[in-house]
């Protein structure tokens, strides 16, 4: 039997159904004013939750060594969360610096472990190197026949050329001026996953298997009060379905401070939702040794009435509530100059 996947391969032109997951017509003239709306409302929470909390673990230099424990902790404390992998062995990474992949039985065999205990697997590119179209697609391929789904939730590794939207495309106008002049010495990488006709591009695939891309992350433990628009389309960025943002926790001490007690508080408070940008592989476990920050702040947010949900879950909750949001200009400029803010505060996000 001849995969979807494939058969987009040898179609230029991508068949009317494999668009998945968006459906023709849901974004409205005049809805968005009732989504604006709506998101401005405080969300009801299921199971009469205060607020909602996941992660979204960019899988860099991840080994079973090094996260294992750290997601043996979550599980232990009912924090179902979305750990990314990459399918596919990068030829160049043949010591492994960059983290092991699925093509490793025994790495695969744990995070099928994770799968099968709740947790969500999303991907971080089909690789750790830049992969082109036929390689993405051999990669998502390989996604779909181990995990029987598709990659739901994606963000770009930032090594990767195939990143979509991503550098200076994250942002319009002036903003984009403003982050080619701060990015010249930094970012030499032209992301070209959304350009059609470059080797790199995946655009039509992303649409069709991907539901939701990371894209801006914001220094507040809420995610949702920093971007209430989201999950959202942005119609300047026509091959994602939606977009999620996320809060500050690259490193084991941004996560910690993102998520303090104070302001696990404040987000209990404000009945927020919460989705940390991390490489739990980085620092969250030392020696076989946990962060003790790390582990007393997760220990804490488990006995609180928080909904601990994976990504997809939480994201799909939200645009079951909400209902389909399309970013407005005026929507997008906010963002940008917020996300440019953090940017120029943090450094790499
Ligand atoms: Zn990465």
């Amino acid at each position: 039997m001849v995969s979807r996947v494939a058969r987009v391969r040898r179609s230029e032109e991508l068949p009317v159904g494999l668009v998945r997951h968006v459906q023709p017509g849901v974004y409205r003239a005049g809805q968005e004013n009732a989504t604006m709306r709506s998101s401005k409302r405080r969300i009801v929470w299921p199971d009469g939750k205060d607020f909602a909390f996941t992660v979204f673990d960019d899988t860099d230099l991840a080994t079973i060594a090094n996260v294992k424990p750290v997601y043996d902790l979550l599980a232990e404390q009912g924090i179902l969360t979305t750990k990314s992998v990459w399918p596919l062995r990068d030829p160049r990474d043949d010591r492994r610096g960059e983290g092991m992949d699925c093509e490793d039985p025994e790495y695969l065999e744990w995070v099928l472990g994770l799968k099968a205990s709740g947790f969500e697997i999303g991907l971080h590119t089909v690789a750790s190197g830049g992969s082109r179209r036929d390689r993405t697609i051999e990669g998502i391929e390989r996604f779909r026949s181990l995990f029987g789904t598709e990659p739901i939730t994606y963000s770009t590794h930032m090594s990767n050329p195939e990143g979509i939207y991503f550098g200076p495309a994250r942002l319009s106008g002036l903003r984009r001026a403003f982050y080619e002049l701060y990015a010249r010495k930094r970012h030499r990488m032209r992301f070209r996953g959304h350009i059609e006709g470059d080797e790199f591009f995946w655009g039509d695939i992303c649409r069709s298997y991907v539901k939701y891309v990371r894209n801006f992350v914001f220094a507040d433990i809420n995610t949702l009060g920093e971007c209430p628009e989201m999950p959202y389309h942005d119609p300047s960025k026509p091959y994602v379905n939606y977009w999620f943002a996320s809060s500050e926790g690259q490193t084991v001490d941004s996560f910690v401070s993102t998520i303090s007690e104070a302001n696990q508080d404040r987000l209990a408070e404000a009945g927020g939702a919460c989705i940390m940008y991390t490489h739990l592989a980085v620092g969250f476990n030392r020696g076989n040794q946990l962060d003790a920050r790390f582990e007393r702040l997760i220990r804490r947010l488990a006995r609180m009435n928080g909904w601990f949900v994976p990504v997809r879950t939480f994201l799909d909750f939200l645009l079951e509530t909400k209902g389909p949001h399309e970013l407005s200009p005026g929507e997008r400029r906010r963002l940008e100059w917020r996300w440019l803010w953090h940017k120029a505060r943090v450094g790499r996000t």
